[in-house]
Parts: C-alpha cells; structure tokens; sequence
C-alpha cells in the first residue's frame, strides 16, 4: 500500500491550484489522482461553451489573471483567447501540471474512503490502495448533474450531457433554467437558427442590488443575450416553475408549470437547472456534515466538520455569505489549507514575498468579503 502525507482527488482547477499549493511545503509527500483525464469537466463542456469570467494577462502588475490557478501564468496568454473554451482550459491545466511536474495519476477513481481511528484515511482506489494522513476533496460539480429536479426529469436532456449543440435536430426546443447553463443553451440554439421558448423562473439579469456572478448572471452572458433577445426565434416565458414533465401519446413532451399552465414540444426539453448540491463531494457524503440547505458545514480551514483531517477544495466552499464558486474566488482558500496541513505536520512553508494570500492580488486574502455585497 502506497503511504502519502496528502492525497488530492480530482484534477480540476482546484485540485491542480492546491497542488501547486502543496509544492511550497517542504519534504511534504503528496499525490493526485484523478478518475479521468486533466480536466476533465472542461473536456465534457459543450464545444460552444466559453468560460464567462475573462483572462487576461495582467500578472506584472499584481494582479492575477482571473482564471489561473497558478499566479505566474495565465490562461489568456496559453489560449491566446479571453474567454477560453473548456478544452482551451483542459489544455492549460494540462500545461501547468506538466510544467511543474505535479504528481498525478489518471484514469484512477476513488472508490471507497475509511477514516482510520488512530488518524489518516485508507482510500480504495481502482489502481490499488493509498493511505493517506490528509485528505483533499476537489471532485467539482460539472460531472454530478441533478437529472430529476423535478418527475419526468429522466425525459430530459441536461446540458452537461450536451457535447455539441450542432449535432441536435432542427427542433424547436423548450429550455428549462434562467441562469448561465439555461441562458448558455438558449443562446447557442438561437445562434445555430433553433426555435427557443425559454422557461424561467426569475430575470437572473436584472436582480435589484445583486452583482456577484453566483447569483446574477454575468455580464459576459448578458452580452450574449442582448445580441439574440429581439431575435423571432427566441422566446423566453417568466415566472415559470416547471413541476412536471411528462410524455404524451409516445410522441411528444409536455413540460407542467405549477400555475397549470403547459407547453408541448417534440424533442426533449433541456435541463439548465444546475447540478446536485455537493456535488462531488456526495461520493462520501457521510463524512461531511449538511446544513439544512444542502449545503457542506466546514471549519475555519476548509475543514470537514465532521471528519478531522478531511478538506474540501472548489465551488462547494461556502462561509456564510461568501460564495467561492468560481476559480478567482476558490482559489484564494488553497494557501490557507496548505498553511494548516504543514502547520499540523510541523514542516515548514515556503510563503511568497507578501502576505500568504497576497498573490492573488490587493484583494487575494480571505477577508475579501469582509463587510462588502458579494
Ligand atoms: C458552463 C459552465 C461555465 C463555467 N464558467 C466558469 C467561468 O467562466 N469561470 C469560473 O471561474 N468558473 C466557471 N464555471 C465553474 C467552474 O467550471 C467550476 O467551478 C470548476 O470546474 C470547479 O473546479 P473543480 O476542480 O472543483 O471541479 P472539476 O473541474 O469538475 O474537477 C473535478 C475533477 O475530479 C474528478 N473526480 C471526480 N470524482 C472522482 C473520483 N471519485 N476519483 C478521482 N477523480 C474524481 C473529475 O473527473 C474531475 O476531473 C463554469 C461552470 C459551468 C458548468
């Protein structure tokens, strides 16, 4: 049985962005594996599919491109793109790994996760047995997508099952969701010359007073919808809460709203309704504690409440108000569950000039949110 000090799964942006965290831990023993290949949720995006949060190179004068998981690089200069598609992405996390030689296994899945009583974990991986003291969770969401949100889910597509929306036939398609994956189907169909009726359940695009990309839909998408808004082909009903989809007479859907109201159509309705709350992190639900939300209970270091030892990395990672669920924002925990593993194995780390969360930029340290809207 291979024995580690710090086992990292999954290798996502944020399992990546930790390593490279890792690294500044002297004689620290740690690996990553990951059941796929890098990158693997940006590989499954849509081929239209474009990140919605800019890059840009802007590094010299301390301030991160807003994609890296590596402070020195950036995506923008990779990819020669400034909003990259998922594979541009894939790519650059494929890069940044082979740069600094991280230590990754692919195509190698966690199967199962024993904590041991004396400490540490016994993990069963589908290449073997690992033991290791740490544990760092940073399975994402984008491959655990909510299929049944409502009865009759199981008729739909959800788009993380889109691979491309050229392949689709000529429709008209109904698209359930008002947020960035509802909108991003909307738009791509209504560019490709689909007929759309759009189902939501609030204009994520015009919230009074709410500006963080968590809860309103980024300017990127709201550039994307001004161009087709006035378009024939679109259609987009409000205050739509889908209740029930069923199929009628073998042949077609009808999609139910809760206020009686239903729409028919002939190809299957299209989930944007987002991804099962944990996401990953449910293939060991039972060593996290929920709250009433649905949501992961951590402590001040990222820590599982429930299970010492355990770490969460990525979108999942909540602190009251503040919502780490893009890489400029997740990014910014890595240093602190580095700090706290070398702290509690007495070894020493290597910090950057600057403060430890500093080389995210002027605002790059925990307190971010501190008494501000987002
Ligand atoms: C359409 C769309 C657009 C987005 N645009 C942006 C954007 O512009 N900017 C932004 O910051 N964020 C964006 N996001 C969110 C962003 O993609 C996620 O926050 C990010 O992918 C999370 O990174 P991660 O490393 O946690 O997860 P992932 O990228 O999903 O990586 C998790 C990895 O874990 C692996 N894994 C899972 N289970 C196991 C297991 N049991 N064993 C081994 N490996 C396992 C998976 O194969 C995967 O490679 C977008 C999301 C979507 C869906």
């Amino acid at each position: 049985m291979h024995k580690l000090d710090v086992l990292i799964v999954g290798a996502g942006p944020a399992g990546i962005g930790m390593a490279l965290e890792l690294n500044k831990v002297a004689d620290l023993k740690y690996g990553i594996v990951e059941r796929d290949r890098i990158g693997e949720s940006f590989r499954r995006w849509p081929a239209q599919t474009r990140l919605i949060s800019p890059s840009f190179y802007s590094s010299p004068f301390g301030l991160a491109d807003l994609n890296a998981v590596d402070a020195a690089s950036s995506p923008a200069i990779v990819s020669s793109a400034e909003h990259l598609s998922g594979q541009q992405y894939a790519d650059y996390l494929t890069f940044v790994a082979d740069v600094n030689e991280l230590p990754i296994v692919i195509g190698c899945k966690v199967l199962e996760v024993e904590p041991v009583q004396e400490g540490g974990f016994n993990i069963a991986t589908e290449r073997g047995d690992l033991y290791a003291q740490f544990l760092i969770w940073a399975c994402g969401e984008y491959q655990f997508p909510d299929l049944n949100p409502f009865p009759g889910g199981e008729l739909c597509q959800h788009y993380a099952h889109i691979e491309d929306w050229q392949i689709l036939d000529n429709g008209p398609y109904v698209v359930i969701g008002g947020y960035e994956s509802g909108l991003d189907s909307a738009i791509n169909l209504v560019k490709l010359g689909h007929q759309v009726r759009l189902l939501v359940r609030s204009q994520t695009w015009d919230l009074p007073g709410v500006y963080d990309p968590s809860q309103a839909l980024s300017p990127y998408t709201r550039e994307r919808l001004r161009e087709v808004e006035s378009n024939d082909r679109l259609e987009i009903i409000f205050n739509v809460n889908v209740v029930k989809v069923t199929l009628k007479e073998d042949e077609y859907f009808r999609i139910h709203a809760a206020d009686g109201q239903h729409w028919d159509v002939m190809e299957p309705p299209i989930l944007g309704t987002g991804f099962l709350k944990g996401g990953g992190a449910r293939q060991i639900k039972d060593l996290w504690e929920w709250d009433k939300h649905g949501h992961i209970v951590l402590s001040e270091f990222d820590e599982s409440a429930n299970t010492a030892g355990l770490f969460l990395v990525g979108p999942q990672v909540r602190h009251e108000e503040r919502i780490y669920c893009f890489i400029y924002k997740f990014r910014q925990r890595f240093a602190r569950v580095a700090n706290e593993i070398a702290k509690r194995m007495q070894l020493e780390i290597e910090w950057q000039e600057g403060s430890q969360d500093g080389i995210w930029g002027p605002f790059g340290n925990s307190e971010c949110c501190e008494g501000c809207e987002c």
